[in-house]
């Protein structure tokens, strides 16, 4: 049996229709932003294998980290006892982050870091015996798929059979010049009983690469913080360069009061979450009673190769040559945008950093469902291009090492749907 056939006969995999989807492609190996098929296939890996790669991939310098981790402490319990990978790591991010950033708690993928960010939050008001039970959050948000992350994620078809068991949430829309003032008011009806408003800052991701202004958010937490509504920067796809900045937050004059972080935090290669908080939100914690803990922790917290591998990317992403990069692929996108803006064919192109969103127009079903994503998934992958359409939206979001003879090849292929669609 080939490894195909091996795969679908025990393997179950997430957002797949296992009657109707294509089989999965084996990939073997990969190597800056390419990856290899077991068929001796090449492929461009514009997505960054889900989001999370940022130094490329098989990167040797994490490799060498993580290995030299493995071979000298795999894991210890976090709870009475610590390690250095993990107190190295909290003092290295907790230099670059917003200065209010104090605590760093650590858990294990980005729904997690965002559960952990809503019971701080929860508990932050509870602890001081004035429970605030509302939450806001953005229309079309996407913050994961564990419960508490789903319930402040929009209602959609990927939570249909889970509604009933979601808590209610208030959604607002993104803010903009004119909707600003109602979105106060609608937050304002009920802003003593709002423990916090959580956001993607600048880009929605999985609503299909959305994005807004950090003026209007800026105002939008101002306000917050006016009305002490804590806020949650949820910073788990735009964290590490993906705005161009090394944060999204950079690009606002509010600090949040907590962050979640996952995907490019290890460079793509280990799952790890973290949620940072202010030291006001630490202290609401801190009491001689034991039930004002925060009760919530995993098996594997700041597991040490995790931390390690986040580490070597955490000194990689620091290297003057990142920061390069990512301002190369800025330049280039914004040309690329530039060039296309009136594109009868494009509905929008934009651009916010290295993320570069193309949305086809089509007359009917823009849905996720959409039979031209399908048609445009496949019509990239024929390519050798690995692109993940949301509906009827294209996007890039690379590893900052793609070349620019990859991004050439990225582009000409957009140019080629373009006419071909
Ligand atoms: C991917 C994502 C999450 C969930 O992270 P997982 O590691 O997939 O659980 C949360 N928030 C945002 C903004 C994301 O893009």
């Amino acid at each position: 049996m080939n490894w195909v056939e091996r795969d679908l006969k025990v393997i179950w995999h997430p957002y797949t229709q296992m009657q109707t989807a294509a089989p999965p492609i084996p990939i073997v190996q990969g190597e800056g932003a390419l990856l290899f098929d077991d068929q001796g296939n090449t492929y461009l890996d514009a997505v960054s294998s889900w989001w999370v790669n940022i130094h490329g991939h098989a990167n040797p310098y994490i490799a060498e980290k993580v290995s030299e981790q493995l071979k000298t402490l795999e894991h210890v319990i976090f709870a009475g006892f610590t390690h250095p990978t993990a107190i190295k790591l909290a003092e290295g991010l907790l230099e670059i982050l917003p200065n209010n950033q104090q605590k760093v708690f650590y858990s294990d993928n980005g729904s997690t870091a965002v559960e952990v960010a809503l019971k701080m939050c929860m508990q932050f008001w509870s602890n001081q015996g004035k429970p605030r039970t509302k939450i806001v959050a953005l229309h079309n948000a996407y913050h994961g798929d564990t419960f508490g992350a789903m319930s402040v994620s929009a209602r959609s078809a990927f939570t249909a059979s889970f509604d009933p068991y979601l808590f209610e949430v208030e959604f607002i829309d993104l803010p903009n010049e004119e909707n600003l003032e109602s979105i106060k008011q609608q937050v304002s009806s009920i802003k003593t009983e709002v423990s916090c408003f959580i956001f993607e800052p600048l880009v929605q991701g999985s609503a299909g690469m959305l994005m807004y202004e950090a003026k209007y958010l800026n105002e939008l937490m101002a306000y917050c913080r006016q009305e002490g509504i804590l806020t949650i920067a949820d910073e788990v796809m735009t964290g590490f360069g993906r705005t161009g900045k090394r944060f999204a937050c950079n690009h606002l004059q509010e600090k949040p009061d907590l962050m979640c972080f996952s995907k490019g935090l290890t460079g793509g290669t280990m799952p790890l979450g973290i949620t940072t908080c202010t030291n006001k939100i630490y202290e609401a914690f801190l009491s001689d009673d034991k039930h004002k803990t925060l009760f919530h922790g995993h098996s594997f917290t700041a597991n040490p190769v995790a931390c390690a591998a986040a580490l070597a990317s955490l000194e990689l992403f620091l290297q003057t040559k990142t920061m390069e990069n990512i301002d190369r692929i800025c330049n280039r996108h914004q040309l690329f945008a530039d060039k296309n803006s009136m594109n009868p064919k494009l509905k929008e192109i934009r651009q916010t950093g290295t993320i570069l969103a193309m949305e086809f127009n089509v007359a009917t079903g823009t849905s996720y469902f959409s039979n031209l994503r399908d048609r445009l998934y496949q019509f990239f992958l024929n390519k050798q291009i690995i692109l993940r359409p949301l509906g009827n939206i294209i996007y890039f979001l690379t590893p900052y090492c793609i070349t620019d003879l990859q991004l050439d090849q990225l582009y000409a292929a957009v140019e080629n749907a373009l006419e071909t669609f």
